[in-house]
């Protein structure tokens, strides 16, 4: 399976773009000199800042994984790329099971230690740590579509999962036309920039079992709360997270892989409590949690052999190869720089997945050159799309106008097609 690596030559793959992007986010994670964090997820409550804009998307999204994991049967779960912990805390206090966080970003995971009394595991996407079927569930929102090697991301988080795999990205397209311009249009130097732009087929070729690929909230939706109020924000987050079909109105796609038979069911719990709970959740600026959460340390393995880990307290070694990791503040930092072998075949099927779908995935998101003539028509080409898109959009013209209106700034407006 040579195929799904990269560096041909020596079979290995190359990390030094998730090197680049773990500085990035343990920046963007840090308090700043007074001390205050912006958080990534509205953790502050709606409208309350510092936190990033677009709050009504983010809990379309929020709201959107929750309505899933209501109706699938579980007892954990893991989330990759969790950032400060936002949706672990909210499934351990709406659904009162257990639920982890995992970072590549130390920093973000302090913050999830501080503020939710989580402590995560410093990982990497592309290399787990954790043994074979450890979580029933696992989720990853708004990751794939910045990781260096996507395939090897989704391959991990599969062999990690024992029941499903729920995933977000904004970054799917109901057009193959649309996901290739946007393809064309990809910045390879910028960390965590969005590399990979999926489209619904990637999934059901990727994944050997039950695929769902759903609408998790529809375009337009991402508002300034500076325009729209909770009461409204509520309203829209229920009507437009509708967990149906992919189709051209969509922005966010859910995807959901169903592994070893597990199946969707009947809601455990009333939608409108979830919305409700996942509304009213907010943490004041200078909260400290009292009570910690310990690392799913019996999960855990070595991210270079996945030889068990002997624990102490300030490192860990794993038993097998030796290698030693850093433990700070009990938060496992297992990361290492060895170089990463490609999956066996039979290690992918084992996973749940199948090696063709790798292989095209591997192929798909590679880095390749477009010229400056080439990118510039694409650009053009979905603005067009764009146009027509806004145009015939079920989607309420109301919300229409007030999206029009947050991205009348020119740089944001760039920033929709250069990401
Ligand atoms: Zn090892």
């Amino acid at each position: 399976m040579a195929e799904i690596g990269f560096k041909k030559t020596d079979n290995t793959f190359n990390l030094d773009y998730t090197a680049k992007t773990k500085d990035w986010l343990d920046s963007r994670y840090r308090r700043d000199n007074s001390g205050l964090y912006r958080a990534h997820r509205p953790i502050y409550g709606f409208g309350i800042e510092p936190s990033e804009k677009n709050h009504t998307i983010r809990y379309g999204i929020a709201y959107g994984i929750l309505k899933a994991l209501n109706r699938l049967q579980w007892e954990t779960t893991l989330d990759v790329g969790g950032g400060e912990g936002y949706l672990p805390k909210l499934l351990r206090t709406i659904f009162n099971r257990e639920s982890y966080t995992s970072e590549i970003s130390l920093e973000a995971n302090l913050r999830a230690k501080e503020f939710f009394g989580l402590t995560g595991v410093t990982a990497d996407v592309q290399r787990l740590p954790f043994k074979d079927g450890s979580f029933d569930i696992v989720i990853a929102s708004e990751v794939i579509e910045h990781l260096q090697y996507p395939q090897l991301g989704l391959y991990e988080m599969a062999r990690v999962a024992s029941e499903a795999v729920v995933i977000t990205t904004a970054e799917a397209y109901a057009s193959e036309r649309e996901r290739v311009l946007r393809l064309k249009t990809r910045n390879f130097q910028a960390p965590h920039s969005e590399r990979n732009y999926w489209h619904p087929s990637d999934f059901r070729r990727l994944f050997d079992g039950e695929v769902r690929v759903l609408t998790c909230t529809k375009a337009f939706m991402d508002i300034d709360e500076k325009s729209i109020d909770q009461r409204e924000a509520i309203d829209l987050v229920r009507n437009m997270t509708p967990l149906d079909d992919y189709d051209r109105d969509a922005l966010d796609a859910l995807i959901i892989f169903l592994k070893n038979d597990a199946s969707m069911g009947e809601p455990a719990l009333e939608d409108e409590i979830i919305l409700d709970q996942l509304f009213s959740f907010k943490v004041a600026h200078n909260y400290r949690a009292v009570e910690i959460a310990p690392p799913p340390v019996d999960k855990l393995c070595c991210p270079v052999c996945r030889g068990n880990l002997e624990m102490r307290e300030d490192k860990c070694r794993c038993s097998n190869c030796r290698e030693e990791y850093p433990v700070f503040e009990g938060i496992p930092v297992l990361l290492t720089q060895k170089p990463l072998s490609p999956p066996s075949a039979s290690d992918i099927e084992k996973a749940g997945l199948k090696p063709e779908g790798m292989m095209h995935i591997a192929d798909k998101f590679a880095p390749k050159d477009t010229s400056r003539l080439n990118k510039f028509s694409c650009i053009v080409l979905l603005a067009f799309n764009l146009l027509f898109r806004y145009i015939t959009s079920t989607v309420p013209w109301k919300i229409k106008f007030k999206w029009l209106r947050n991205k009348a700034n020119p740089s944001i407006f760039i920033n929709y097609f250069v990401k």
